[in-house]
Order: structure tokens, then C-alpha cells, then sequence
């Protein structure tokens, strides 16, 4: 008896203990189901979030960027009305415009609100209910706006901030449908990771334009350095030539002078000698060679001297074109009976320049001499004159050519053509392309030279039209 009813409190206990196993059982299950079903949104979240990034990654638009964002933003929050982004204008006040909608839709003025509290935020915030209200009617007050109608408010609000380092680049907001839906505090690590992929795609952008803009700088400064090394590379070359021109006449004019006197009182001794002779004397012969070589020498003295001499004649404005003729009429008569053939090919556009007009005519005789001496059997002589435009860093220019169809010159010799006392001839003195280079270096402008041995030479005359006073 005592046996049996102890057999049914033990069977009452057992089974009692089985219902609460089995509730315990049937919790567990709800959790685990719980557990899993968030496992499975989290997965879905994450995976959400990676093909964003990969999007985000191929994208080099900022607007495409931010328009991808606000559009991803719907699928990965479900729940999501609407999602926006704004973005600070750093070029103007730092104030936050509105870059992307989804759906694309002008936004109520409180989201306004909303991203300046966003874009303030050290990390993402989740608004519900009462402190969405809050926030919205600080930001409302201290903007002195009219207050919004609550009921036209989401019930909950995530919002992010955008930020490079410290610096704020704007806000990300994402509202979920009216009355109905509430975010998880468990939604706010997705919402700045999404926050965060948008920041480091704008970045990698505004990098990439940033290098892309100093790559131009640097290669604008890189060609303007050239420019002006070679500018400044002409400037000097051309400097020490007429440093090396100017010392060289110094000393030439000071022999000159001391070399003058005696040589006046040498030929006056001959003359008195030859006063003296007879007519018929067989002295004479050597005397008139005497007479002759020191009326050489004096006639070298002479350009010596024009070589330092200050400038004959006042600056005036000059017509190349008439200098240029008349020192060819001034050597037809030489030129004709070496047989040499004069082509002038004359610009009649050129405008006058301001010059020593008797310093230029001695340049063209002296090249037009030395052309004459290249033809020794004959040959033609061109003249031109052109006018060359101004172009970037460089004046207008007139360029007069002299060509002749002579003997040409060695390579060798090309370098030290306007060295004084540089000569190839008999009875040449090397100073006619020296004091030329002289003169036309005053006039600020240059002479070039470019010849073909057997075949000719042309010298170049540049002188520009604006010229520095010549001295
Ligand atoms: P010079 O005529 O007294 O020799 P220049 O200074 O006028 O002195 O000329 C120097 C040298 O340049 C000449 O001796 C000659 O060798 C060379 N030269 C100048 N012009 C020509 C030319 N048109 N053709 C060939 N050689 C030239
Ligand atoms: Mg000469």
C-alpha cells in the first residue's frame, strides 16, 4: 500500500520535472531560432555591406558614390523610407548640402537639422521617439525656424557622421517609415561602417584629384623653370660675349692710342725722307712699300679704334630696308667686277626700328664684304629682310639674312668667327664679325651663322623691334 503510494508522488514529481524540462527545451528552441534568425540577418547585413564596398571601390564619381550609398542604405536597414547624404562645401562656408537622395525627393527642412547633428556626431547615433523630437527642436530653435509639425516625423532616425580624420565632410541619414518601424541600438555598428566605406571611397577620390591637380602644377612649374633656364642661359652666353667684346676693345682702343703717336711721327719721317729723294732714287721702291704697310697698319688702328669708340650719331628711327640698300649701292661696283650676283628680297612690311643707323650699315657692309671675299670667282649674293612676330617670351624681331653661294666655313672655325683678330685671310685683320657681334649685342640683338662647306653662308642679323637704348 505504502509502496503504491509512493510510486504515484514519484511518478507526479517525474512528470512534473518533465514539463519543466520541456518548457526549458521549448525556450531554448525560441532562442536558438532567435540567435539564428539574427546570425542570418547579421550574414545577410555583412554581405550587404561587402558588395557596397566592392561597388564603392570601382566608383571614381562622388556623386555616383554617395547616390550608390543612399540607395544601399534602403536594402540594408529594412524598415528604411528614405536615406540622404549631405556633404560639406569646403570651398565656400563649410556648410552641408544636400548630395543624394533615395527616393530622389527634395527632404523635409528638420532632415536639414538632422545631418548638422550628424555631421557633429563623434559616431552614429539612433534617434526614437522623444529624442528625435528633442533634437529636431534644439536644432528648430537655434536656427529660429517655425517648428515642424511632430506628426510628420519618423519615429526613428540613424544617423553618421562623414569625417576624414577631424576633418567633417558631411552626414549620412537614413529614416525609417513613419510610425511603424523602430531601429536596434544592434543597427548602429552597420550604419557607421557604411558611413565609413562612403568616407574612404570620397577620400581615395579627392586623393586621386589632389595629386592629379599638383601633377599638373608640377609639370606647369617644371616647363616654366626650363623656359626661364634657357632664357637665362641665352642672357648669359650672350653677356660674356659682349663681356669678352667690350674687355677686348678696351685694350684695343688703349694700343690703339699708344701705337697712334709713333706711328704718326714714323710716317711723317718718311715722308720728310721722301721729300728729299731724288725722283729716280732705287730707294723709293722700299719706301712706298714702307708707306704702304704702315698706312695698313694705320687703317687696322682705325677699327681698333671704333671698336671701344662711344657710338657716332644719335639714335634715330631706321628703315633697314633703306640702310640695307644703300650699303649694297655702295659696293656695286666691287661686287660686279667679282662677278657676283645681288638678289635683294626685301619685306615691305617692316616697320622701322630704333638704331645707330651707321653702326648697322658697317654690320652689312662688313658681312656683305666677307660674303664678296667667300665668291673669289664669282657667285650670288642674297639679301632678305623679314619680320618675325612676337611669340610667347620672345619680342618682335627683323631678321635680315645675307647669303652667299662661297667656300663656306669649317666647322672648326664657326666657334671663333667672332673673336677679334680671328682671320683665315692674307690680309685679313679678324675684326670685321667682331665689332658687327658688337654693335648688333648693343641693339639687344644677335647674329647667327649657318654654312656648308663648297656649298655657302648665311649670316643672320635678329634685332629686335623694341630694342634696349643702345649705347
Ligand atoms: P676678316 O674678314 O678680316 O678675316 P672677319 O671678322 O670679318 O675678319 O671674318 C673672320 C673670318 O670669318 C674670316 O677670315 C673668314 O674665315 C670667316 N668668314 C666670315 N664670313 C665668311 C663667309 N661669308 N664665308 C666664309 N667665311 C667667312
Ligand atoms: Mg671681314
Amino acid at each position: 500500500m505504502i509502496e503504491r503510494e509512493d510510486t504515484i508522488a514519484h511518478t507526479a514529481r517525474l512528470e512534473r520535472e518533465l514539463r519543466a524540462a520541456q518548457s526549458r527545451i521549448a525556450a531554448l528552441e525560441r532562442e536558438v531560432e532567435l540567435q539564428s534568425r539574427y546570425v542570418r540577418d547579421l550574414n545577410g547585413r555583412l554581405a550587404g555591406l561587402l558588395s557596397v564596398s566592392a561597388a564603392l571601390l570601382i566608383n571614381h564619381d562622388i556623386d555616383a558614390i554617395v547616390q550608390l550609398v543612399v540607395q544601399n542604405a534602403i536594402n540594408l536597414f529594412p524598415g528604411t523610407a528614405a536615406a540622404y547624404i549631405y556633404l560639406a562645401n569646403h570651398e565656400t562656408d563649410g556648410s552641408l548640402h544636400l548630395r543624394a537622395a533615395a527616393p530622389a525627393c527634395t527632404p523635409a527642412p528638420y532632415i536639414f537639422h538632422l545631418a548638422e547633428v550628424a555631421a557633429k556626431a563623434p559616431r552614429a547615433l539612433l534617434l526614437n521617439g522623444p529624442e528625435l523630437e528633442y533634437f529636431i527642436h534644439q536644432q528648430q530653435s537655434q536656427a529660429q525656424l517655425p517648428t515642424t509639425d511632430a506628426g510628420a516625423w519618423p519615429q526613428s532616425v540613424l544617423l553618421a557622421p562623414l569625417r576624414i580624420e577631424i576633418q567633417r565632410i558631411g552626414a549620412l541619414i537614413i529614416c525609417g517609415e513613419r510610425l511603424s518601424h523602430l531601429y536596434h541600438p544592434r543597427d548602429l555598428p552597420f550604419v557607421q561602417s557604411l558611413a565609413d566605406l562612403t568616407v574612404i571611397a570620397i577620400d581615395e577620390i579627392m586623393q586621386r584629384q589632389r595629386a592629379a591637380a599638383l601633377q599638373r602644377d608640377l609639370a606647369h612649374t617644371q616647363s616654366l623653370r626650363a623656359e626661364a633656364e634657357a632664357r637665362l642661359n641665352a642672357a648669359q652666353a650672350q653677356l660674356l660675349q659682349s663681356a669678352k667684346l667690350a674687355a677686348v676693345g678696351e685694350l684695343s682702343a688703349s694700343v690703339a692710342h699708344e701705337i697712334n703717336n709713333p706711328l704718326y711721327a714714323a710716317r711723317n719721317s718718311l715722308y720728310l725722307v721722301e721729300q728729299d729723294l731724288p725722283p729716280d732714287a732705287p730707294q723709293r721702291t722700299f719706301l712706298t712699300i714702307a708707306q704702304q704697310e704702315l698706312g695698313r697698319i694705320a687703317r687696322i688702328i682705325t677699327r681698333m679704334r671704333d671698336f671701344y669708340r662711344p657710338s657716332r650719331g644719335e639714335l634715330t628711327s631706321a628703315n633697314i630696308n633703306a640702310l640695307l640698300r644703300e650699303t649694297l649701292e655702295l659696293v656695286t661696283t666691287h661686287l660686279r667686277h667679282n662677278h657676283v650676283t645681288v638678289h635683294a628680297r626685301l619685306a615691305n612690311d617692316l616697320p622701322p626700328i630704333v638704331a645707330h643707323a651707321d653702326q648697322l650699315r658697317q654690320v652689312f657692309l662688313n658681312i656683305i664684304l666677307n660674303a664678296c671675299d667667300a665668291m673669289p670667282s664669282g657667285g650670288e649674293l642674297t639679301v632678305s629682310s623679314e619680320l618675325i612676330a612676337a611669340r610667347a617670351g620672345a619680342p618682335a624681331t627683323l631678321a635680315i639674312s645675307i647669303t652667299d653661294t662661297g667656300v663656306g666655313i669649317a666647322p672648326e672655325h664657326i666657334p671663333h668667327l667672332f673673336e677679334p683678330f680671328y682671320t683665315t685671310k692674307p690680309h685679313g685683320t679678324g675684326l670685321g664679325l667682331a665689332i658687327s657681334a658688337h654693335i648688333v649685342t648693343q641693339h639687344g640683338g644677335r647674329i647667327t651663322v649657318d654654312s656648308q662647306p663648297g656649298v655657302g653662308t648665311t649670316f643672320t642679323i635678329l634685332l629686335p623691334l623694341e630694342a634696349p637704348a643702345a649705347s
